[in-house]
């Protein structure tokens, strides 16, 4: 009997993974542990429910007594608070996925990763802030960490049985979201609606948000560096808006494998659940001739930052990835909260990040999770504090 866990199961990702193990769970003969959320306690509690699980955790200790009466009767064990977290990530799992959003998502799928089963990481931030740590741990425990993001889960896929040491360069490709077309002067009024409005995928606010800035680009670059060990500067980047072609691998004799696929992400989500396998998934099938062209330009560095920073951050190497996802973070909630204009959200983590670098600790590699996370603290204590700043001077 395979044992399956979801973190953040009621997000995007999260429901995307349930709606596939609906499908051929029961089938498969899979059971589910532990499923995880944060605020929707009530969508957590149905999906407990509904898939018969043995544990339902939300992250906010004060939503204890609301998931425990929406599991009354039910079987399902409640718990709730980040300590429950990390205990549901110890709970025996064959495959396990990290789909909380943000640094929050870093410790439970690091504490997975001791049970020596798969990690299906969709959690970016854990490779940007802590990558080398995170695969140190995988190979300690003999655990195989598999993406989920649609581009490295493309690369991956184009890598399969190929000899890394014969890649030449590594192309992710980015939508170019929502602004792709916009000018600079327009962007400083660009609202929290308009900027979560993809034009392609239905994702998350956040990660909505980080397409339109390419902030979800610049993270991506960092993740890929990290999962494949490519040096940076054989990855590039190429604006695609069609969001058909995911990534494309350049091998040593020239040719190029992409990997086309509908915008969905449960192709690389089943891909994760299947792998080493293909089984059937319920996407939609391309129709290239419906298509008709697929087209590719550049990104735009001035009106979109954010790679160039990921790049900086990249030669910087140490903790500068864990301050750079932090700084963003901050700004992104800013921006949210109506704190902070569209342009703005770069310009801050910039400055964080020029500020935390005249201070020792950015270019030190962490020899543990502590160590991220007191630099996620003051990165963003720092963004903060420059936001503040920001706000007095206007
Ligand atoms: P969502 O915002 O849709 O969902 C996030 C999940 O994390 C929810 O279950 C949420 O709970 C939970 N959560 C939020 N804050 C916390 C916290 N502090 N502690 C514990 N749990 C928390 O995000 P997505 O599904 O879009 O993205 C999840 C991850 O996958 C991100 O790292 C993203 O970059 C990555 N990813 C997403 C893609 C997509 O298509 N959506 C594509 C590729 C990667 P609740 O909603 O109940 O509050």
């Amino acid at each position: 009997m395979r044992r399956l866990s979801v973190f953040g199961a009621t997000g995007s990702i999260g429901v995307n993974t349930l709606d596939l193990i609906a499908r051929d769970g029961a089938a498969r003969g899979w059971r589910v542990v532990a499923l995880t959320g944060g605020r929707n306690v009530a969508l957590l509690a149905r999906q407990a429910r509904s898939l018969g699980a043995e544990l339902a955790v939300t992250a906010h200790a004060e939503a204890y007594a609301e998931l425990k009466a929406a599991l009354a009767g039910s079987g399902v064990e409640a718990a709730a608070g980040p300590a429950a977290l990390l205990e549901a990530a110890e709970r025996p799992a064959d495959w396990v996925m990290s789909a909380i959003v943000g640094a929050a998502g870093l410790a439970p799928g690091f504490r997975a990763l001791a049970q020596g089963g798969t990690l299906a990481l969709a959690n970016k931030e854990s490779l940007v802030t802590a990558g080398p740590l995170l695969l140190a741990e995988a190979r300690r425990h003999g655990a195989t960490i598999l993406p989920v993001d649609s581009e490295h889960s493309a690369i991956f896929q184009a890598l399969a049985g190929e000899d890394i040491a014969a890649v030449e360069r590594i192309v992710i490709t980015a939508s170019g979201g929502p602004f792709r077309c916009w000018p600079k002067e327009r962007l400083a009024a660009a609202t929290v609606a308009e900027a979560v409005a993809h034009p392609n995928w239905a994702m998350g606010r956040r990660i909505s948000i980080d397409s339109a800035t390419l902030f979800n680009k610049a993270l991506e670059l960092i993740e890929t560096r990290e999962y494949f060990g490519v040096a940076p500067e054989r990855i590039e980047v190429v604006v695609h808006p069609q969001s058909v072609v995911h990534a494309l691998v350049g091998f040593a004799d020239g040719a190029l494998m992409a990997h086309l696929g509908a915008p969905d992400m449960r192709h690389a989500i089943g891909y994760a659940l299947n792998w080493p396998r293909r089984r059937p998934l319920p996407v939609a099938r391309l129709d290239l001739v419906a298509l008709g062209q697929l087209t590719f330009e550049a990104p735009d560095p001035e009106r979109f930052p954010a790679l160039r920073l990921a790049r900086e951050v990249m030669a910087t190497g140490g903790l500068a990835g864990a301050a750079f996802n932090a700084a963003k973070e901050v700004a992104l909630d800013a921006f949210i909260d109506g704190g902070l204009g569209f342009p703005a959200m770069a310009e801050v983590v910039e400055a964080a990040l020029d500020r935390l670098s005249a201070g020792a600790g950015l270019t030190i590699a962490p020899s543990g999770l502590d160590d991220v996370l007191e630099m996620d603290h003051l990165a963003r204590a720092t963004a903060a504090a420059i936001i503040r700043e920001r706000r007095q001077r206007e």
